[in-house]
């Protein structure tokens, strides 16, 4: 018997990277987790395979009394989390514009809010592919839906062309075009785009704002920003001196910034030309907010205030996060470093928790990730792609990986 609404019927189930997740970990209950690479979870994970936390964090939570973190927030969230978060994001690339923001659970919520308050039901956000699966996801839910171009060109790097085709046709049906961009440190390639192709794009969307019948939305997804290098945040400063019809919305997360993953926190910030589009942002977000989970995670709101306002603590943070940015970062260099010597083409890898081997199609990924498993590694088929969490893997694990991929690529490939 089926109780459900009609458009309830026929969502949910679970995921790719789920069930290939759940692969992995029947595995490692039979053999142990040192005998299996399990490159499929994307958190970080240290040498042990534990969850790594921050101990700044965790120390500044605890100096909050627990009748402050049990509070209710404000639904637009703790002003001094808005204040201090925006700027930790924008750092020293704040444009000249009307910015403001809200509190969200997680960068998902704010996509989900920017999604539902700028497109109207039955219409498109763009992406470039790969990317996160749950955009999909988020659209559906509220009767919207993704329509997609190939993220990168034959060179492997940012499709312009192919991005400005799908912006121009949207363009013809709908008066809101959006794109939806995680830059940089993109999920599932750590790709981030370059200050030219920040240059190319936005002259191509301001062309399109400028058309005299559409309005732009770019949703820049930021949710690994933490990870890129201090230079891949100059594209904030391409947002000043826009069109008014030009609103950019920029989704963080505390999530992998500060290892607060099941807090629930992020920020929604809006960079818009007028008090007139930010007042606007502000109240239907709000309302969207109230209407779904109401307010944000005050115990991560309270922590995040805690770190920005003391000085010593700051400083501990930031250290601490580089530190393990660095980490990250040694473990991307000694894999790509080894793909490169055995001749394993990669999407190119700038910063962040995933690399990506492109393949000739899905069911070629399929066979890769089929094919290494006999080598006891773990990774997800994603697109036309493998996608492999380096985040997750111990350092010491990492050596020999890609020649396993080399060589596996290259069998499936003789076989054709
Ligand atoms: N965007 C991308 C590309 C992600 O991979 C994730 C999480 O995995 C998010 C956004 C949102 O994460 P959260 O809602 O935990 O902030």
């Amino acid at each position: 018997m089926d109780l459900l609404a009609t458009h309830a019927r026929s969502k949910g189930g679970q995921d790719d990277i789920f069930n290939y997740g759940q692969i992995a970990r029947a595995r490692e209950a039979e053999v142990g987790k040192e005998a299996i690479i399990n490159a499929t979870v994307g958190a970080f994970l240290d040498d042990n395979g534990a969850l790594k936390t921050f101990r700044t964090v965790e120390e500044a939570m605890a100096a909050v009394p627990f009748n402050r973190l049990a509070n209710y927030a404000p639904i637009d969230g703790l002003p001094q989390f808005v204040t201090h978060m925006t700027d930790h994001v924008l750092r020293g690339q704040r444009p000249t514009a009307y910015i403001g923001g809200i509190a969200t659970p997680g960068g998902t919520g704010g996509l989900h809010s920017a999604f539902y308050n700028y497109l109207e039901r039955g219409e498109a956000c763009l992406a470039g592919t790969p990317c996160w699966s749950n955009y999909t996801t988020l659209l559906s839910e509220t009767g919207r839906t993704l329509i997609t171009f190939d993220l990168f060109n034959g060179a492997g790097t940012f499709n312009l062309a192919a991005c400005e085709a799908a912006c121009r046709d949207v363009a013809t049906r709908q008066r809101n075009v959006m794109l939806v961009l995680n830059t940089p440190a993109h999920n599932p390639t750590g790709y981030a785009l370059s200050e030219g192709e920040w240059q190319g794009l936005m002259a191509m969307l301001r062309a399109i704002a400028d058309n005299g019948t559409n309005n732009v939305i770019l949703v820049l997804d930021v949710a690994y920003i933490d990870y890129a290098a201090p230079e891949d945040r100059q594209f904030f400063s391409h947002f000043a001196d826009l069109p008014e019809n030009f609103l950019v919305i920029v989704c963080a997360s505390a999530s992998k910034s500060f290892t607060l993953y099941g807090f629930r926190l992020g920020l929604m910030i809006a960079i818009a030309q007028s008090q007139q589009v930010l007042d606007a942002f502000i109240k239907a977000n709000n309302a969207t907010a109230r209407a779904t989970w109401s307010n944000g995670s005050r115990p991560a709101m309270e922590t995040l205030i805690t770190i920005f306002e003391e000085p010593k603590r700051h400083r501990a943070f930031l250290a601490e996060q580089q530190a393990f940015a660095e980490k990250l970062h040694n473990r991307a260099r000694s894999f790509t470093q080894e793909a490169a010597a055995a001749g394993l083409k990669l999407v190119p890898y700038r910063s962040g928790f995933f690399i990506y081997i492109p393949t000739a199609d899905h069911n070629e990924a399929v066979a890769l990730v089929e094919a290494v498993r006999a080598h006891e590694i773990y990774v997800v088929p994603l697109g036309d792609g493998v996608r492999i969490a380096i985040c997750a893997i111990a350092d010491h694990k990492i050596q020999g990986m890609a020649t396993v991929f080399a060589e596996a690529l290259q069998a499936i490939r003789s076989k054709e």
